[in-house]
């Protein structure tokens, strides 16, 4: 068997809480196979970027390295959170474009490359993660590395004119051809990135998930949609039930239903939308006043970012003023946290809601869709509401889909999902469970490393 060798831009690393699924995945990946896990230490040094950290773990490498306050302020709060999350998420209105934070992010990657070069062997598998690292495989292969390379998006790939409106694009973009496989969240991103290909790069789509460039190169491209550890979660959730800050919540609805949002505060998720959307619910259903309660879990994210700072303030006052129009004395429509819980509790608030709200303008999966159907009770599981703009969407049939921009719509799904009778709720919960636990976290990170190993270089 190969050796794996990751690449993010943050490094799990063995004695950290870094426990999410994507972490646990890619650590039972790099176990079977013995192997390496490389990237940022997540240390902001004082001098220049380039200092390496080494440790091994249960016969894993880890390699982190640190990076000086310009590599960081350009290459990660600037070209990748500034210009490249909003452009991914089609929101070409709030891309921040500036040569020099492209710069210090080309500059990084070829930095991550350099170190990198040195640790990988011909017959390793090398598979790098997510939109921080888009051109490492080409200043991976500009040095000599001949080892499959492959790349997952994380985020959604958007259409090609957006991509076209970043200037230089093809710098970054055009870098992705350098890769063995580029793998999606869904066939809709595929789609849109072979469009890209076609489009903009005088490229081909040569069948089989195969693509060509115009100078001839090939390479492949296809949709994995990443999964949850459902079984490992819907354990954690049926335990949950004991843990005292599930039993406060639980006891301080007094018999009310629950409509549950967690989401990182981040404009992507939709939610002043989504906020207005529950106003709309109790202004339309006048029967439901007292009888629901949406909790909204919003750790701040990217407090850095002055578009973040600004959202964060709208959803204050916004709570605020739907609480002031409508709550009585003894029940407040809307509670308004910005906090993190340990994943356990999380599980356990999912599986007293009645509704899960997860209506981003754009995701790439989103994990909390899937997060809250493993979390809940077979026998009286909740109903969720969902985006049509999640790429989770796609596999969750049985959720109550909505666009997250028709206010009126997504208030009459709250109102439905509330008054929907059990029977539905488990015959909606069964088909979006069964999907769950079918193509899971583990079944994902198979079928990449199997078809990444399958490609004939
Ligand atoms: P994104 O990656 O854009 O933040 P996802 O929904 O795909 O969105 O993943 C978010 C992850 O973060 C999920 O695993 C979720 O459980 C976790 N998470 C979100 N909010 C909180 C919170 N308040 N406390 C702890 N974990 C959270």
């Amino acid at each position: 068997m190969s050796r794996l060798v990751v690449v993010s831009n943050r490094v799990a690393l063995p004695d950290s809480n870094q426990n999410g699924g994507l972490a646990t995945a890619l650590d039972a990946a790099l176990k079977e196979s013995g192997g390496l896990w490389f990237g940022w230490s997540g240390k902001v040094a004082r001098g220049h970027s380039g200092e390496l950290h080494r440790t091994t773990s249960n016969g894993i490498d880890y390699v982190t390295i640190d990076l000086s306050r310009e590599d960081y302020e350009g290459y990660y709060n600037g070209f990748a959170n500034r210009t490249l999350w909003p452009l991914l998420h089609f929101r070409l209105d709030l891309v921040d474009y500036n040569a020099m934070t492209q710069a210090a992010y080309r500059g990084v990657n070829a930095l991550f490359a350099e170190k990198l070069a040195k640790e990988i062997r011909d017959e390793d598998i090398v598979w790098i993660h997510d939109y921080h690292l888009l051109p490492l495989a080409q200043e991976l292969r500009r040095r000599g590395v001949r080892a499959r390379l492959g790349f997952f998006l994380h985020v959604p790939f958007p259409s090609a004119d957006i991509i076209a409106g970043l200037p230089h694009h093809e710098k970054t973009f055009g870098a992705l051809s350098a890769y063995d496989l580029v793998g999606f969240q869904t066939e809709r991103d595929l789609e849109r990135f072979q469009d890209y290909i076609r489009l903009f790069r005088g490229g081909q789509v040569a069948g089989r998930g195969e693509l060509r460039e115009q100078d001839g190169r090939r390479f492949r491209a296809s949709a994995f949609p990443i999964g949850i550890d459902a079984g490992g979660l819907a354990r954690l959730a049926q335990n949950a039930v004991r843990i005292p800050a599930v039993k406060r919540l639980q006891a301080s609805l007094n018999g009310r239903a629950l409509a549950i949002g967690v989401d990182r505060l981040d404009y992507s998720k939709g939610l002043p939308e989504r906020f207005r959307a529950f106003e709309r619910f109790l202004e339309r259903h006048d029967d439901q006043h007292g009888r629901v309660t949406y909790l909204q879990i919003a750790p701040v994210s990217r407090g850095g970012v002055a578009s973040y700072r600004a959202l964060r303030r709208e959803l204050e006052q916004y709570a605020g003023h739907i609480n002031g129009g409508h709550a009585d004395p003894e029940w407040t429509p809307v509670r308004y946290v910005n906090r993190t819980y340990p994943h356990a509790t999380l599980t356990g608030f999912y599986r007293m809601s009645r509704i899960g709200l997860v209506t981003p303008l754009r995701d790439g999966m989103n994990l909390v869709a899937k997060e809250f159907v493993a979390a809940q009770d077979p026998e009286q599981p909740g109903a969720l509401v969902l985006s049509i703009f999640a790429g989770a969407a796609r596999e969750l049939d049985g959720a109550l889909l909505i666009n997250p921009f028709d206010s009126d719509g997504v208030a009459d799904a709250i109102a439905t999902a509330v008054k929907m009778p059990v029977e539905e709720r488990r015959d909606r919960w069964q088909s979006m469970m069964a999907r769950i636990c079918d193509y899971d976290i583990h079944a994902w990170r198979r079928d990449f490393l199997q078809t990444l190993g399958a490609v004939e270089r």
